[in-house]
């Protein structure tokens, strides 16, 4: 059950709290442990009341934010807590769990965006990260209000979260470096070793159940029912007041200029609307004074906010969704769907998908550019292809694809790729390597080969 605000006695309750996003007008305490709205069922979001963030100008918040962004101070070297007082302004110093999270490169793709005729092509490199994705910047925020929770004597034990891949992997790491128990729900016999090893080596209690991830999840759900587990699945919007950074820090990475587009791909829609809340903020407080378009990436195969957008949004839409190389956005029923269709409709966006072997192939073209992008990130990329073909994003516009993961993270698929052993994808690019014998000249001829095909 939750509190009253009122009741608590630090300040910032009164300006920042949970509140539900269907307009019911109760308020509760981000240090509740609490999910969804008790009233309506919707989820929640974190409110941060605008007036007291007003008490600084645009420019002063700028300059606090730049000048934080090359400290190693507690907690400022981490991405997300240097821009603490828009995140969780009531944490306490020692409650920060945080191993420098954020301040992720964004690099100009200059010969990938030759290639395709956009040469203002940037990719945000999030899987440049502790457990190689995006979801550290989402836990930082959950562990450490579970462990400021846990200070103030709440009966939070442990966290949970059922996840194959990089959820999982962001909880067990934080939740270590907390030293807070971490509890992974995985379906037995369903998941490969890449997926299970990070927890594992970060000393969660991993348990595999018999049953799928549906099946999963709602244990997980009934587990943490009695408040001495602390959920940390998707419907926890604290996830989002990290993640949201992302967009500040890529406008500050950019010296405060917007982007035309950005392109992310998408599966629960936390992300997406992560990225709106960040930038709306901005334009609230008057960093910035526009928005820029925002796309959203999903794999053919698991398609439903996709199959929403092209219904004009009438109704949230649910699929069974099939399996596919994207594996992170492999998700039929996307638990923030009404927060992605206002991160959309309200910044002209646009909703585009990508089947498998456009996104092998667009993961391939651009790991021959020099980056090793995982499959999300070909669903993003094949994406922008699209956009270009179709004239929606011209050769002027500067555009930024967010990479969501590191690819060493999806070896499988790109040892697939280049085997050319994946079903149904070309793999036009397969590189393999060959295999000569230990002789001078037929290594000679092989290379005097290759290099006038490469310049031919
Ligand atoms: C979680 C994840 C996504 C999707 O993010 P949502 O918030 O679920 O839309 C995309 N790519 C990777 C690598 C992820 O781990
Ligand atoms: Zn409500």
């Amino acid at each position: 059950m939750s509190l009253a605000v009122e009741s608590k006695p630090d300040v910032d309750h009164q300006t920042t709290y949970f509140r539900c996003i269907s307009g019911c007008s109760a308020r509760h305490s981000i240090f509740d442990v609490i999910y969804t709205c008790p009233t309506c069922g919707s989820l929640l979001e974190v409110y941060h009341e605008r007036e007291p963030l007003k008490k600084k100008n645009a420019y002063q918040w700028q300059q606090l934010f730049d000048s934080r962004a090359s400290t190693s101070k507690w907690p400022f070297g981490s991405g997300v807590w240097g821009m603490r007082e828009w995140v969780v302004p009531s944490l306490a110093d020692e409650n920060v769990v945080s191993m420098f999270e954020g301040n992720t490169n964004l690099f100009w793709a200059e010969r990938l965006g030759a290639q395709l005729g956009v040469p203002d092509l940037w990719i945000k490199l999030c899987g440049n990260s502790h457990t190689g994705s995006f979801k550290d910047l989402g836990m930082t925020v959950l562990v450490s209000v579970v462990k400021q929770m846990m200070a103030q004597g709440s009966s939070v034990k442990a966290v949970a979260c059922a996840s194959t891949g990089d959820t999982s992997a962001a909880l067990a790491a934080y939740a270590a470096y907390a030293g807070i128990p971490a509890v992974i729900f995985l379906p037995a016999g369903k998941v490969s070793t890449a997926q299970l090893i990070q927890p594992v080596a970060n000393g969660a209690h991993v348990l595999a159940l018999d049953t799928d991830f549906d099946g999963c999840m709602k244990i997980v759900q009934e587990v943490t029912k009695d408040n001495s587990i602390y959920l940390a699945n998707s419907m926890n919007s604290l996830r989002i007041e990290g993640q949201k950074t992302v967009g500040i820090e890529m406008v500050r990475q950019f010296e405060w200029e917007v982007p035309d587009w950005i392109i992310i791909p998408v599966g629960n829609l936390g992300n997406i609307s992560a990225l709106y809340k960040g930038f709306k903020l901005m334009m609230d407080l008057g960093l910035i004074n526009r928005m820029p378009r925002l796309v959203a990436a999903q794999t053919e195969r698991a398609n439903p906010f996709y199959t929403a957008y092209k219904n004009g949004f009438a109704e949230k839409v649910s699929v069974t969704a099939q399996d596919t190389l994207a594996n992170a956005i492999r998700i039929g029923d996307p638990v923030s769907y009404a927060k992605a269709v206002k991160a959309v409709q309200e910044t002209n966006g646009i909703v585009e998908q990508a089947s498998e072997n456009e996104l092998a192939e667009a993961s391939a073209s651009a790991d021959l550019t020099g980056m090793f992008t995982c499959p999300h990130t070909g669903v993003a990329l094949a994406v922008l292809k699209k956009l270009i073909d179709r004239g929606e994003i011209s050769p002027k516009d500067k555009t930024v694809v967010i990479s969501t993961a590191h690819g060493l993270k999806f070896t499988d698929f790109k040892v697939g790729y280049h085997e050319s052993t994946l079903e149904g994808i070309d793999s036009k690019h397969a590189n393999p390597a060959v295999h000569l014998p230990a002789d001078a000249n037929a290594v000679k001829d092989e290379i005097a080969r290759r290099l006038e095909q490469h310049n031919g």
